[in-house]
């Protein structure tokens, strides 16, 4: 196996686990997203099971970035095509729920999102009156995706040029096996990065998704032409408060959506109910 050298190995029978709680973890948010019944406390029980579940016990193995990662390895290494293609059937797979549903795999399957999206509800609060008490940092969307997008080209560009010696350090998901596989033996870098990334996302709103994250550059494309997303109905009063406690600029009626979260707090905070999600 060609990555076994530098790079823990898919093993479908560890994999499986971890595809059935991406599913279970997409479509109960989905469901409640629908019939409108997701809370806070629902959304915070799916994202811890997601975490401990994906992210600590299977250690992030697969990961949104892993495929990534290898194409980008399998094309430094020369490898045969038969042996990348799984991993861009995993990326295909993910890329597709991002057309249907928007991101709701970095809502609440993928574990690091999960982990940030818990660490931001410590001081992205649900109230405005509550809101006013924070002390976040507000990230300008167009310069986050400028800077996500330079860190996919290095990313990229790294794992093509330099093979697996460099690009496994750029992967802060394979900090997670510090858990599942503290012997292996280059986590220390990506668990170190990992730790101020989630000690960070209590000031700022999912920082490695939105300045990092080589999946998010993707998802935060073709996200933009899902077929699901959260719109206002017509007893909307624009009243601008979905606007005001959004954290990423995304509830105004002319965004794109692309760095929607379906964190749900634009339709927790409108007091008309006006916010649902169904097709554009
Ligand atoms: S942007 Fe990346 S890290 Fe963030 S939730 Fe999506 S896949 Fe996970
Ligand atoms: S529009 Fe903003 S507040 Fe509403 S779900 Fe998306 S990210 Fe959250």
């Amino acid at each position: 196996m060609i990555f076994q050298a530098h790079l823990h190995v898919l093993e479908p029978a560890k994999m499986i686990p971890v595809f059935l709680v991406w599913i279970l973890a997409m479509a109960i948010s989905l469901i409640l997203l629908f019939t409108k019944k997701l809370t806070k406390l629902l959304s915070i029980a799916i994202l811890t099971v997601s975490f401990i579940v994906t992210g600590l016990i299977f250690g992030a193995m697969p990961n949104p970035v892993f495929p990534i990662q290898n194409i980008a390895v399998g094309i430094n290494m020369n490898a045969p095509l038969q042996q990348l293609l799984p991993l861009a059937v995993i990326l295909l797979v993910l890329i597709v729920t991002t057309i249907l549903f928007g991101r709701i795999f970095c809502s609440y399957a993928c574990p690091l999102g999960a982990i940030q999206e818990i660490m931001s509800k410590i001081q992205f609060k649900t109230s405005l009156k509550a809101q006013k008490k924070e002390k976040t940092i507000p990230l300008n969307s167009k310069i986050a995706s400028y800077i996500r997008l330079g860190y996919f080209i290095l990313f990229i560009g790294a794992g093509i040029i330099w093979g697996a010696s460099v690009i496994q350090y750029l992967n802060i998901f394979i900090g997670l096996q510090i858990f599942a596989n503290p012997l292996f033996p280059m986590i220390v870098i990506p668990a170190v990065l990992l730790g101020i990334i989630i000690i960070t996302s209590i000031l700022v709103y999912r920082p490695w998704c939105r300045l990092f994250c080589p999946f998010g550059t993707i998802a935060g494309f073709t996200s933009r032409f899902s077929k699901f997303v959260l719109c206002r109905t017509e007893d909307c009063t624009d009243c601008g408060l979905c606007e005001k406690i959004c954290p990423t600029q995304e509830a105004e009626l002319d965004s794109k959506k692309g760095e929607c979260y379906l964190c749900n707090r634009c339709v927790e905070i409108c007091p008309q109910n006006a916010i649902v999600y169904k097709t554009k």
